[in-house]
């Protein structure tokens, strides 16, 4: 067997392997099945082929020339179906065309199966004819190349069209010229059919053209490392000569020496391909790795973004980068900080949804020349007609088309607007808080996959410095209430005592003895006093340590009473419903302070509905089924009270401060009410949740855990007086244990 027969039994092989790959793909597309077909082609010729050549193998010649013929006479026609379907080239022009290539390979087909293959004649002319539609085939894609109408594209086909050329003359030649003719390289036609096929095959799979030259790249290591390895192998072995010996003993030493050497040596091929052939690239991905270490120690968001954007724009790379934020003041995003040309002062929501639902659709990156080419390759298909069209797209109907399509122009009209090539999701848990966006607009691709994988490095980057930025500033804040706390109740303190006096001191005025005036400035003076006193008592309580004497109470008894007491003081207009479970709701609770609770958040309730309303209040019982299957264990039924009025409810950015002490929105609010009635339901191993659908009115909801009797009722949960004597118990037999031990050791 010589060179050019094992080449040819190389390219059977792989052109094969590599028919397998299209036709085991999910979800193949049609183009897959062409190219699978064309390559299934290639490897029967491959292997006709190679077994002419080694004539010592079972089969007659005439088999093989047979299927030499047979497969060889099918090329152009599989080769031209698979570049018009690949190219998108709509079927009706192309008919002509594919009418005559079936026609020859039939007449191929005919001179396989008949005594023909003995007439040299015959078989010359199905070489021609296999010669004159591969000539074809690649002037299709010349035409093609000729109406390319981005640059990407066009690269994209020259490269296919110079691999095409050299691989059919090589081949050409390989197969055609006598044994004698002194070819230059032994089973070139072959390796260069083997190179090409997976080159086709890649660049089905790859749609951006950097990930070609990346892959092109790759091919050049894998080869320059064989090279070096075969050369260390061919060294360390040729010498041998017949002595059996030594072959083995060098064999073994060379794989040594492979070994130890391949790893390093892949690296530093490498290294020196991408710095020699990918230059930039090499530099770019090297500054993120710096600009990332940058940042660690950066907590500010305008720091972030001038470290960032400076660094980048320093390799030359963008031509505009910017770093997004959610705006504070109204819903959307805005640039804090951006390089090049200033792109547009504000992303609306509705503008931002197209990002939006890509990211939501789990992109990482979101990449204009994508936009582009999908929008391409969907275009494609709507003039055909909408009954082509659905079947061009592939279960994809002419109405998801169109929307698609709708959806990647709003999502590119944003880009633009962004000046962004390609935008990455600054994401806080499931939601974006920003977008990191940049540009090269000189090129169509800008980025390769290794740098857009270290871009997406950066923006992660981003995202960890904003959240934490956040969670400082929320520091921040809750240290300075802490403090504000603290002086505040010393401050009520001082206060408290010369109001004592101030209201001791009224008390000896006789309002019947003063003038009609006077008497109303003592009014004011009275009431102002007695607001002031409120006020710093609702400090000092907040203040104050909390106790609680928790005992079985019934919340239906507690509410009712309580609302009784409010029904007096409902303003006009606001109507008061209750609606409580029939049957008594005991919990664990201090009446006093769950009263308390009551009364503040019916009051609020009323103060938000200052033009009438209604205020509703339920109970309910809700069993947690789910941590009873989870866990194992009954959990405590809880007990839910609601608040529910129908006022303008309670935005979404004050919802989350509302609990908090000292907030307020009120003219004359102390901003502490809902900040005690947390601390009280927290004592009473409660919760207290707020929510506030978008068409206004706000429910406050009170969960407390069900109190049920261990003896009557099984499962109860146990209630501090059980725990204390559980721990006395504890405490009892850790004393015995003790005296034990020290009787023992004396
Ligand atoms: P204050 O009533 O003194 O303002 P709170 O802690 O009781 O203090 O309430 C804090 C804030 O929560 C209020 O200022 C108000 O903005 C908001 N709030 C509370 N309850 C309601 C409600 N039912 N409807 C609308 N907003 C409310």
């Amino acid at each position: 067997m010589d060179i050019r027969t094992q080449a040819a039994l190389l390219a059977a092989i792989v052109t094969l392997a590599l028919a397998v790959a299209a036709l085991l793909r999910e979800n193949r597309s049609r183009v897959f099945t062409v190219f699978a077909i064309l390559a299934i082609d290639l490897s029967l010729f491959s292997v006709a082929i190679c077994f002419l050549r080694w004539p010592e193998f079972g089969f007659a010649e005439t088999w093989w020339n047979r299927l030499a013929v047979a497969s060889g006479s099918l090329i152009p026609s599989a080769a031209l179906a698979f570049y018009l379907e690949f190219l998108g080239v709509a079927r009706r022009p192309a008919r002509r065309a594919r009418n005559a290539m079936l026609a020859g390979s039939l007449g191929g087909l005919v001179v396989a199966a008949s005594p023909l293959i003995h007439v040299r004649l015959a078989r010359f002319a199905v070489a021609a004819y296999v010669l004159f539609g591969l000539a074809v085939v690649i002037s299709v894609l010349l035409n093609r190349l000729g109406s390319a109408a981005t640059r990407v594209e066009r690269a994209r086909l020259r490269y296919l069209l110079v691999g095409a050329l050299v691989a059919m003359v090589l081949s050409a030649a390989e197969v055609l010229l006598p044994a004698s003719v002194n070819y230059p390289v032994e089973g070139l036609g072959s390796i260069s059919l083997t190179i090409y096929m997976f080159f086709l095959s890649q660049t089905l799979l790859r749609h951006r053209l950097l990930d070609l030259h990346e892959f092109l790249g790759k091919i050049v290591v894998v080869t320059a490392l064989g090279l070096v390895l075969a050369t260390v192998y061919g060294g360390l072995v040729s010498w041998v000569g017949d002595r059996r010996e030594l072959f083995y003993f060098n064999t073994v030493v060379a794989s040594f020496v492979i070994l130890s050497l391949f790893e390093p040596l892949r690296h530093r091929v490498e290294e020196w391909v991408v710095a020699t052939l990918f230059n930039e690239r090499y530099e770019l991905v090297r500054k993120l790795e710096l600009i990332r270490d940058r940042t660690a120690t950066v907590i500010d968001p305008a720091e972030l973004a001038v470290t960032v954007l400076d660094a980048l724009v320093e390799t030359r790379r963008v031509t505009h980068a910017s770093l997004w934020l959610l705006a504070e003041d109204r819903p959307g995003f805005r640039p804090i900080e951006s390089r090049g040309p200033a792109p547009a002062a504000f992303l609306e929501p509705a503008a931002a949804r197209a990002l939006m639902a890509a990211v939501a659709a789990g992109q990482k990156a979101v990449l204009l020349e994508n936009l582009v080419r999908r929008m391409a390759e969907l275009q494609r298909l709507l003039p055909a007609g909408p009954a082509e069209a659905v079947a061009r797209s592939g279960r994809m109907a002419l109405a998801a088309v169109e929307a698609e399509l709708k959806r990647l122009s709003d999502a590119r009209a944003v880009m633009a607007s962004m000046k962004a090539g390609i935008c990455m999701p600054l994401a806080a848990g499931d939601r974006p808080v920003g977008f990191f966006a940049c540009w090269d607009e000189r090129v169509p691709e800008a980025f390769a996959s290794d740098e857009i994988a270290a871009l997406l490095e950066v923006a992660d980057r981003c995202a960890l410095v904003i959240e934490n930025s956040k969670l400082y500033q929320q520091m921040k804040e809750r240290d300075r209430l802490a403090a504000i706390g603290e002086m505040s109740a010393g401050l009520a303190h001082e206060i408290r005592n010369p109001l004592a006096a101030i209201k001791g001191a009224i008390q000896y005025l006789d309002p019947s003895k003063l003038p009609v005036e006077d008497r109303e400035f003592l009014e004011i003076v009275v009431d102002e006093v007695n607001r002031l006193n409120g006020v710093v008592s609702q400090f000092l309580d907040y203040s104050r340590p909390l106790k609680t004497a928790l005992v079985p109470t019934d919340v239906n008894e507690v509410l009712s009473r309580t609302l009784k007491l409010l029904q007096s003081t409902v303003p006009h207009g606001i109507e008061l419903v209750a609606d409580l479970t029939g049957q008594p709701q005991r919990v664990l609770c201090d009446a006093e302070q769950l009263r308390q609770v009551f009364i503040n958040l019916a009051q609020n309730a009323f103060q938000a509905m200052p033009g009438g309303g209604r205020l509703t209040v339920t109970t309910t019982v809700v069993r947690d089924e789910l941590a009873f299957w989870r866990e194992g264990a009954r959990r405590p039924d809880q007990v839910e009270i609601r608040f529910s009025d129908t006022g303008p409810g309670i935005p979404e950015d004050e919802r989350e401060r509302i609990f908090v002490p000292f907030f307020t929105t009120k003219e004359k609010g102390t901003g502490l009410g809902l900040a005690i009635c947390l601390r009280l339901v927290k004592a009473h191993q409660g919760t207290i949740v707020v929510r506030s659908p978008p068409g206004g009115g706000a429910e406050f909801i009170v969960a407390l855990p069900a109190f049920r009797d261990e003896r009557t009722e099984p499962g109860r949960a146990a209630t501090p007086e059980d725990l204390q004597a559980r721990q006395r118990r504890r405490e009892r037999a850790e004393a015995r244990l003790r005296r034990r031990k020290s009787r023992r050791g004396s």
